[in-house]
């Protein structure tokens, strides 16, 4: 076989891929992980992670990331820090392309995660993980009895605005319109929570911070859509729901997804509509969406894979 091929190629580095990559370089198969253009996933953007089983006091995003990564190359893993701009998996063996380079691979798991989407406004940015974040499941708790923002107008917006009340004293939900996107029953769960408190017809316009005592946030700017009127609000958080992207552009009119662009996944596994190729994490979850999932259907992706391969001769 040429140089490029590999038993199994794993496209995304976040926890799913990188978990793949562990349980196939203990099986012997050689992975190779292409990590692309944000090596070790959503959890680089992050700060503390404190519900990541096996870390009484926690650890950081980017570091957990990286011990993910050293894990899975002592056992022979190799990651390359090249982004996948093409493949082929029309026929066998399946073709991968990354960065003008050709590969081809017996098997293939797909755990290129899925992205948040954000405002896109540089006061974002500049506060990410300290203070602004796309995730009340891992950032919640933080916040104890202070006050938050969560913005969008959907399900999630909903869920989160609720979850973020068992810490937060209070919750302003910061939503574009004036009718929710969200389900009814959603909708009426947060409005009859006391701790939540809506500003409709508003956008968040600037994020405000301080950097003197540690960065941090201290409030926002809200702007109504409807006369253009500013004010400020002061608050200690700022979440953002309005919704997460798929990172399936690649795999289009080659593996099913749904209508959002989630690849579908057969049952409790991790088969897609090819055989041979395999999902795991956000890329085929919008449900839990959270680091130990992912983890976990990485490793029945490199599982099923082992196994795939096996039955086609390929030890
Ligand atoms: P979503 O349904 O697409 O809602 C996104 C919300 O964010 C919308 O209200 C949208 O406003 C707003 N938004 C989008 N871009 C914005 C921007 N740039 N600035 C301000 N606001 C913006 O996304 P989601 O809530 O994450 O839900 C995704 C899917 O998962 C849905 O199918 C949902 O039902 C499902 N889900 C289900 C549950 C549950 O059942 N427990 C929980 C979470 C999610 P507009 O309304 O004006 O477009």
């Amino acid at each position: 076989m040429p140089e490029n091929h590999h038993k199994v190629i794993i496209i995304g580095s976040g926890p799913a891929g990188l978990t793949a990559a562990l349980y196939n370089a203990r099986a012997n198969l050689s992975p190779v992980v292409f990590e692309g253009i944000q090596p070790g996933g959503q959890l680089t953007i992050t700060t503390e992670v404190e519900n990541y089983p096996g870390f009484e006091d926690g650890i950081q995003g980017p570091e957990l990331m990286d011990v993910m990564r050293k894990q899975a190359q002592r056992f022979g893993a190799k990651t390359f820090f090249k982004q996948v701009t093409k493949v082929d998996f029309s026929k066998r063996p399946f073709v991968v392309e990354a960065e003008k380079e050709i590969y081809t691979a017996d098997a293939v798991i797909i755990s290129t995660g899925a992205t948040a989407k954000w405002l896109g406004i540089p006061s974002e940015e500049k506060y990410m993980g300290y203070g602004v974040s796309a995730c009340a499941t891992c950032d919640g708790f933080f916040f104890k009895n202070q006050k938050v923002i969560v913005i969008g107008g959907g399900d999630s917006a909903m869920e989160e605005a609720n979850y973020l009340t068992k810490f937060a004293s209070e919750v302003l939900v910061v939503h574009r319109r004036e009718e929710f996107r969200a389900s009814k029953i959603m909708e009426e769960r947060a409005k009859k929570n006391p701790k939540i408190k809506f500003a409709l017809n508003k956008v968040v316009k600037e994020i405000l911070g301080e950097e003197e005592n540690g960065k941090k946030v201290t409030g926002a700017i809200l702007e109504d859509t409807r006369d253009g009127s500013t004010e400020k609000v002061e608050v200690d958080g700022i979440f953002l729901a309005i919704g997460h992207k798929p990172n399936t552009d690649l795999f289009k009119d080659q593996l099913e997804m749904d209508e959002t662009g989630y690849l579908i996944v057969k049952g409790a596994s991790t088969y897609t509509n090819i055989d041979g190729v395999f999902a795991a994490g956000d890329v085929a979850d919008h449900v839990y969406r959270q680091a130990v999932t992912a983890a976990g259907m990485g490793c029945k992706a490199a599982i099923d894979a082992e196994r795939w391969l096996a039955d086609q001769g390929i030890e």
